[in-house]
């Protein structure tokens, strides 16, 4: 589980071959080929639970439950991630649409995209649409000594 003492290790070189041997079909074809899950079937979508949902290739600590927020799209909506530097951003022109798409800035593999402006009364106005195979569930309950629990 997570030991927010040790960095994760740096993942960005790790090879296509390793990868497809750490992840699932399913785990790497969204991670490392920036597939997408279809909408209300991942695990998290509806998940309520508080935690901390980390990148599923590295274990890197991407996003929280207090930024998550339904929008109704059938995949994990969050209006922030945990902090900027988690992620990375990379213009996506793929199917003729200009998104951005969203990558773990640990070991570059794909979460999914951001969208700015769509009128969510958020602190934000941002959707990270993120796949839940993408991301592991840390409830906040197995969380060792959380010593910022600012849910407010
Ligand atoms: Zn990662």
């Amino acid at each position: 589980m997570s030991n927010d003492s040790d960095t994760p290790a740096d993942l960005r070189h790790v090879s296509d071959e390793e990868w497809r041997q750490r992840l699932s079909p399913a785990e790497y074809s969204v991670l490392r080929q920036a597939g997408t899950e279809h909408p209300f079937t991942g695990e998290y979508w509806d998940e309520e639970t508080e935690g901390v949902y980390a990148c599923r290739a590295c274990g890197a600590e991407l996003f929280r439950s207090q930024e998550k927020f339904d929008a109704q799209c059938g995949w994990p909506s969050f209006f922030a991630p945990l902090a900027e530097d988690r992620v990375e951003y990379i213009e996506d022109s793929s199917l003729g649409m200009r998104r951005i798409e969203v990558r773990c800035a640990n070991c570059a593999s794909h979460m999914g995209h951001v969208f700015q402006g769509e009128g969510f009364p958020t602190p934000t106005d941002l959707r990270y649409c993120i796949n839940s195979v993408s991301l592991r569930l840390e409830p906040a309950t197995s969380a060792r000594g959380n010593t910022d629990s600012q849910i407010s």
